[in-house]
């Protein structure tokens, strides 16, 4: 199984997985475009998801990645896969657009930062920590 320092062979991995899972075993692809993260692409067999992306924090300090479905698109609806990758395309631009429209300014760093990274409307997380003594 080839394998650099810190990634593993990912297609390797799966096949080794994938029988120990009952059957049927969906091997679906999931990739996460952006860092924060901005959209989940999940392709299937059967047609491609997109969600956009979102955390939620469940209790200080955990937060979970929860996609918000935005589209769903069958291989069936589409004439052949070029037509289904324009789909795809559009949906995952469209989106990414919804995804920084959620992004706030923070009044005292002057960036923009995703929902999760904000203390409130006004302030990121780190300037909260560093102006205001807030403990995360
Ligand atoms: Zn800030």
């Amino acid at each position: 199984m080839p394998k650099d320092k810190d990634n593993a062979d990912i297609d390797a991995l799966a096949a080794a997985l994938a029988p120990i899972l009952s059957a049927p075993c969906d091997r679906a692809i999931r990739l996460t475009g952006g860092d924060p993260g901005e959209v989940i692409v999940t392709i299937h067999p059967y047609g491609i998801e997109v969600q956009v992306f979102t955390v939620e924090w469940r209790d200080p300090g955990h937060p979970v990645v929860v996609g918000e479905p935005f589209a769903a698109l069958l291989v069936s609806n589409y004439p052949d896969t070029s037509a289904l990758l324009d789909a795809a395309r559009k949906a995952i631009a469209d989106a990414r657009a919804k995804r920084l429209e959620t992004y706030r300014l923070c009044e005292h760093c002057g960036r923009m930062k995703p929902p999760e990274w904000m203390h409130d409307d006004r302030t990121c997380q780190g300037c909260a920590e560093r102006d205001f003594g807030v403990v995360y």
